[in-house]
């Protein structure tokens, strides 16, 4: 009989595959068994209609039977089967989907083997454990069956063969054993069991598989020295029932764990694990996961939100991102409802009232989740909140903060008292009964903060500060603008609604000072001020109006055109002796005040982390005064 060909594009997949020096040979069998569930699919949905098959979805079962003496592994379904159409044309391309889909990336990839393991390669696969291949089927509503046969690259035969029953046999032929590989595993039935297991739990079908025991004889049972004798039973290999699908109470922790690596591809556990069963407007089931560590791809276009969306148990669409608001767009998960139809389409699902209620279930229980985690397991929120808590802050920023109220109390900061996260609420608790505001300072690191002289007053009043070391955090507590009634103040500020009555009397007498500095600087600053807020240190910058100077290093950055600038206060603490100086300068030497007035504004943009506009002239005025 002639061989057909393989078409070219398979020849080189398949040629790749056999060759490669593929860790996950094993996979081979979960391809098959998903292939002989989607046939049952196909005629299970017959059956429902067409009363003449006379098959029960009880009736359907996927067999696999190892036999060691002809080194041959048989998967055997009663589902549609293939005519000899079919066989041409689906093992002998590789025609459309998941296989289609890695031909292309391959190509993209060309010699990245391991990307092998990363699609739905279906039925090739078998060629990286298998010498030789023999598809016996029958489909539905013909009279004749077929044989293919295969031994890779070479090419395929087609024959008409006798076959009573409807369905398809699939007889892998394994390869002999080599130096590094051990082929003979795949007809133990311990590697057959747990490959089923691993991969294919949740097959709707039962598959089943004759095992061996061992027991003893019933002659010996009683006798001092019993026989033993092994015996077959068929057992059924999978639970059939999704994980999701059975009560929280008979699943451990470690299944969870197990299907959440296994399904979201994570070498993590997750920090927290979410069951879920609702009835009523809307049923469904779901089980979703809040994951301990940023996956590496988070922040880029490669990933992807949302939630597995099944009807009954079956597969709709693997990422349906209505399900999951873009604040908790960490969440990985399914939800099961038997409430729409399999045969939906994207742009109806997207605009499904059901669909939307269950979204907003969802995102309540994921914040109510979360809002116990931070009671309940504070450590482990920490560590959810040091992954995610910019997405939170994020969230609260985005849409025109719609989001903000849902949000609030899931937010963290690092508190300058506690040294720790704190949530809000705590921070409001704390307040002093003299206290106006929560107070936040912005800069990039603890340790900067802790040195901005803004915050000395505040330091030495024994007000807890917020410290703000992300660029949204600014934002998030702007957009927020008030918390319990309180309002956010920024240590930056002009006011920070505190008297300080020690230098009172200073600062009344202080116009002629204040005004010469306006005048030596110009428009460099829109003000000059007498502080109220300084202790130990001479100057600081403080701005006033709606841009910070934390915002203004944002957008200097983000649209350096628009020039948003903010209003610069410079604050003189009258009470510093190099303050002093130059007001004794100007009844005495009027250049040398100009000089150092110049010097104590550029000292105060260093401290703001602003840059200085001239650094050169600026360490000449230096040196000048120190040459004096
Ligand atoms: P995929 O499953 O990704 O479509 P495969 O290479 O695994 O690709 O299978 C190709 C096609 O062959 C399937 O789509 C199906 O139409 C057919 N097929 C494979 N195995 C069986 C089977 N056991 N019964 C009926 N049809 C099958």
């Amino acid at each position: 009989m002639a061989k057909k060909q393989f078409k070219s594009e398979s020849k080189r997949l398949l040629d790749l595959m056999i060759n490669s020096i593929y860790t996950h040979k094993e996979i081979f069998l979960r391809e098959i068994i998903s292939n002989a569930s989607d046939a049952i699919d196909k005629l299970c949905f017959i059956a429902l209609t067409d009363d003449k098959l006379g098959l029960n979805r009880s009736d359907f079962k996927i067999t696999i039977k190892p036999d060691k003496e002809s080194r041959t592994l048989t998967i055997t379904d009663n589902g549609i089967g293939m005519d000899k159409n079919d066989l041409e044309n689906n093992l002998g391309t590789i025609a459309s989907s998941g296989s289609y889909k890695f031909k292309q990336d391959m190509n993209d990839k060309n010699d990245d083997i391991d990307i092998i393991g990363q699609f739905g390669v279906g039925f090739y696969s078998a060629f990286m454990v298998a010498k030789k291949i023999t598809v016996n089927t029958k489909k539905y509503g013909c009279e004749e069956a077929y044989c293919w046969q295969s031994s890779g690259a070479d090419g395929y035969t087609i024959k008409e063969i006798d076959k009573a029953d409807i369905g398809t046999e699939i007889i892998i032929e394994l390869k002999d054993n080599t130096d590094d590989e051990n082929y003979d595993e795949f007809l133990e039935e311990y590697k057959i069991k747990s490959l089923i297991k691993k991969y294919s739990d949740y097959i709707r079908y039962p598959i089943k598989m004759d095992v061996t025991h061992n027991r003893v004889t019933e002659e010996t049972k009683d006798s001092d020295n019993p026989q033993y004798e092994d015996y077959t039973e068929t057992e059924t290999l999978n639970s059939m029932i999704p994980l999701w699908q059975r009560r929280k109470q008979d699943v451990t922790q470690e299944e969870y764990d197990k299907f959440y690596t296994d399904t979201f591809m994570s070498m993590d556990k997750p920090l927290r694990t979410i069951v879920t069963s609702v009835e009523g407007v809307v049923t469904y089931k779901a089980l979703m996961f809040i994951p301990s560590t940023t996956p590496y791809d988070y922040y880029t276009k490669e990933y992807k939100k949302g939630l597995k969306l099944y009807s009954s148990g079956v597969l709709i669409t693997d990422n349906c991102e209505e399900l999951v608001p873009e604040h908790f767009r960490f969440v990985k998960g399914i939800v099961d409802t038997a409430d729409l139809s399999l045969n939906i389409s994207r742009e109806m699902l997207q605009h499904d009232r059901r669909l939307l209620t269950i979204a907003q279930n969802i995102d309540k229980k994921i914040k109510n989740e979360l809002s116990s985690m931070l009671k309940s397991d504070r450590e482990n929120y920490e560590k959810f909140f040091k992954a995610f808590g910019s997405q939170l802050k994020f969230g609260v920023v985005s849409d025109y903060g719609i989001h903000k109220d849902e949000l609030k109390d899931l937010l963290m900061f690092y508190s300058s008292s506690e040294k720790k996260l704190v949530t809000l609420s705590e921070y409001v608790s704390r307040m002093k009964d003299d206290q106006k505001f929560i107070y936040y300072a912005t800069g990039d690191s603890i340790a900067y903060i802790d040195a901005l002289p803004q915050t000395e007053l505040l330091h030495s009043k024994g007000f807890e500060i917020l410290y703000c070391t992300e660029k949204s955090d600014e934002f998030t507590l702007q957009t927020l603008m008030q918390y319990d009634e309180k309002k956010f103040c920024s240590a930056s500020n002009d006011d920070l609604g505190i008297e300080n009555e020690e230098n009172k009397e200073e600062v009344e007498n202080s116009d002629a000072l204040l005004n010469f500095v306006k005048e030596t600087l110009g428009d460099k600053v829109s003000e000059v001020a007498a502080s109220k807020k300084l202790v130990s240190h001479p100057v600081c910058l403080t701005a006033k109006g709606g841009i910070s100077f934390e915002m203004e290093k944002y957008f200097a950055t983000v649209q350096p055109d628009a020039g948003l600038k903010a209003q610069r206060v410079l604050e003189l603490n009258l009470s510093h002796p190099a303050v002093k100086a130059m007001k004794a300068l100007i009844e005495t030497d009027i250049e040398k005040a100009k000089k150092y007035a110049e010097v104590l504004y550029s000292q105060a943009l260093l401290i703001a982390g602003l840059p200085i506009e001239n650094p050169s002239e600026y360490t000449d005025l230096v040196c000048s005064l120190m040459a004096t």
